[in-house]
């Protein structure tokens, strides 16, 4: 799946910019700097596919990139930067919604929360659209190399705690890190099941 090239497909801000539905999909979502970028070019094996952007809040786009592999990763545009307009906010809002709608060929969405931080009120709200859309999704935490064992523990029950109250959410959450590794495999073997399903 992943020892494949990954290249970048298409950019959207509109539905109507939406590519056709192709194989299967699978999104990543996050509050900005979270690691997203990060974890897209550990996830496919390349440096630079996704920007690690140094002006969070910038994307307003979704991103698809795609392989020769029956699977498209879809870059949902960074929440939650402080200095956007609410104007862009209610953008953003308008536009995930609808993707997240419509997209028949849609199976999972990752949520990447960091580790050091668990899930925080501006998560919440796109927990809600996500649930209103009844599209699966699945809990990531990031940069876990930046945390200890006992703190890490401790987040990961608080996570779970949280998420077992939602009608949309996977039950089980993937504990990463793009900086040494940890749960790259894990989450590869993830997308090669729900590919299976
Ligand atoms: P994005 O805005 O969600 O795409 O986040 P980026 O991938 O651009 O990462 C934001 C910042 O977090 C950058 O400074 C990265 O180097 C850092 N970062 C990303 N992933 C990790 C990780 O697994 N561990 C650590 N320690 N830092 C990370």
């Amino acid at each position: 799946l992943f020892a494949s090239t990954w290249d970048f497909r298409h950019a959207a801000n509109t539905l109507e910019a939406l590519p056709p539905p192709d194989g299967v999909e699978i999104a990543l979502a996050g509050r900005s700097n979270v690691g997203k970028s990060s974890l897209i070019n550990a996830l496919t094996n390349r440096n630079a596919l996704a920007r690690t952007s140094h002006t969070p809040g910038r994307t307003q786009e979704l991103i698809f990139f795609s392989s020769n592999a029956p699977l498209t990763l879809v870059d949902m545009p960074g929440y939650g930067y402080a200095k956007v307009s609410d104007a862009k906010v209610k953008a953003w809002t308008r536009l995930i919604h609808d993707y997240l709608r419509g997209r028949v060929n849609l199976a999972r969405v990752f949520v990447l929360i960091d580790a050091r931080h668990g899930l925080k009120t501006t998560d919440d709200a796109v927990l809600k659209t996500l649930d209103l859309s009844a599209v699966v999704y699945q809990i990531v935490l990031t940069k876990a190399d930046e945390v200890k064992k006992p703190e890490l523990e401790r987040r990961i029950a608080e996570t779970r705690e949280k998420i077992s109250r939602r009608p949309a959410a996977f039950p089980e959450l993937i504990v990463t890190s793009s900086r040494n590794g940890t749960g790259m495999d894990e989450l590869r073997a993830t997308i090669a099941q729900i590919l299976a399903e």
